[in-house]
């Protein structure tokens, strides 16, 4: 972790700052500390491979005392949760490999790491309209006040980084990743937002953060999850700046069935959650309908009340800045970020290449991926030149946009 991310940290019991104790155990450089031990008022918490751990349940105090004791690799192996001796030395391996792709680190996690269908997630639907509002809402609060310096962003509940990657240039400061899952935000900072800072810490506790540190705090597809949805919100307010804006996107409607439900709320009752900003509800099918037509997409809507209960998925703003609330053109992509891949749901057979969904399950709940991706689509070969020239030509723009390929983080799979 940078040392300058002591500034906007704070413990999430006691409010103080956090500092890295000297005379306990520790790895550091003038700029970055790498494993030790932070210290407030209250308590101790262990900083494991630049990750700071903040929060006591069990693996955090057993990772705490390996490292007092001097023992950083035995603190990151209890931290990614391998605790048996063969599966510790497949994960260091591929921790030390140079080459090791994403794919084979999930996999040296072992079966029971939740990988899911990451492979595939940048061309989900609701990663398509999650992408485009935090470019969106991002780009209007962390844009517009960067004159009045360091503007930043976070990530809450972010997993393994996917959306946090769409914040790496937008975010002057780099953006927090924060998220339980340690072994996720190791994986993030690797491979799918490399640069991001990740911060280790329970969404259903107070945030260890310093108010209005940062002009955007986001959490998509996860809020639901969340059973103290009231704090939560509550912090998310308390985090951003007076002309930033709070972010919740693709959270359950209490109203609607969806695969893997959680515990929504209705959609007056997310609303009722703010307190100190006025929030607005999004049903989700609209963003999306803006999404796949190319924009733009329009934040100056306003959905009715049967549009908002009849969505399984729904989008909450909440910013004192007007300007969040307009009508965004999106992005046309320019330059890969990655590389350029064939979208891994296409199977090749000789020129054409032919959609093919990984299982049923994931057909039923991310199927309308249909309304952008062709069943069938013939490539020719230069198309090849054009994705490893990582820029945009005219051949395959519309492919880009259509996500037929898309931009994937260095070494994915
Ligand atoms: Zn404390």
């Amino acid at each position: 972790m940078r040392r300058e991310t002591l500034e906007v940290l704070r413990c999430p019991y006691c409010g103080g700052r956090l500092e890295l104790v000297e005379s306990l155990f520790h790895r550091s450089s003038s700029d970055e500390i790498q494993d030790g031990i932070l210290g407030c008022q209250c308590c101790i918490f262990p900083v494991v491979d630049g990750i700071p751990v903040l929060h006591l349940l069990p693996a955090s105090t057993i990772a705490r005392d390996q490292m007092q004791q001097g023992r950083p690799d035995l603190a990151r192996r209890t931290m990614v949760g391998l605790d048996d001796e063969a599966g510790a030395q497949t994960f260091e391996a591929v921790a030390r490999s140079d080459t090791a792709t994403y794919r084979e680190t999930v996999e040296a996690f072992g079966p029971n790491f939740e990988g899911g269908y990451f492979l595939y997630r940048f061309s989900d639907p609701t990663y398509i309209v999650a992408q485009a509002v935090t470019r969106a809402v991002g780009a209007t609060v962390l844009r517009a006040a960067a004159k009045s310096g360091v503007r930043r962003a976070i990530d809450i509940c972010g997993g393994s980084g996917h959306v946090t990657r769409t914040l790496l240039d937008l975010s002057s400061a780099p953006p927090v990743l924060a998220d339980l899952f340690y072994a996720k935000i190791w994986l993030a900072r690797r491979f799918t937002a490399p640069g991001c800072e990740p911060v280790c810490c329970d969404g259903n506790a107070p945030m260890p953060f310093v108010r209005g540190a940062f002009s955007l705090a986001m959490c998509t597809d996860a809020f639901m999850y969340i059973w103290t949805k009231r704090q939560f919100v509550g912090e998310m307010e308390r985090l951003v700046d007076s002309s930033g804006a709070v972010l919740i996107g693709h959270t359950h409607n209490e109203r609607t069935w969806s695969p893997s439900h959680g515990q929504p709320l209705a959609p007056e009752g997310y609303a009722a959650l703010f307190e100190t900003i006025e929030p607005r509800v999004f049903a989700e099918a609209g963003l999306f309908a803006d999404v796949v037509k190319g924009g733009p997409l329009d934040l100056a809507r306003r959905d009715a009340a049967e549009t908002l209960d009849r969505d399984p998925a729904l989008t909450i703003i909440a910013s004192r800045n007007p300007d969040v609330y307009a009508r965004h053109p999106l992005d046309p992509p320019m330059a890969a970020t990655g590389e350029f891949r064939i979208n891994p749901l296409y199977v090749s057979e000789g020129a054409r290449w032919r959609l093919q969904f990984p299982s049923d399950d994931y057909e039923q709940e991310y199927g309308a991926c249909r309304q952008y991706l062709p069943e069938e689509i013939a490539l020719d070969p230069s198309v090849n030149e054009s994705m490893a020239a990582g820029q945009v030509s005219p051949k395959i723009a519309d492919l880009v946009r259509r996500k037929v390929i898309v931009d994937l983080p260095k070494r994915y799979y």
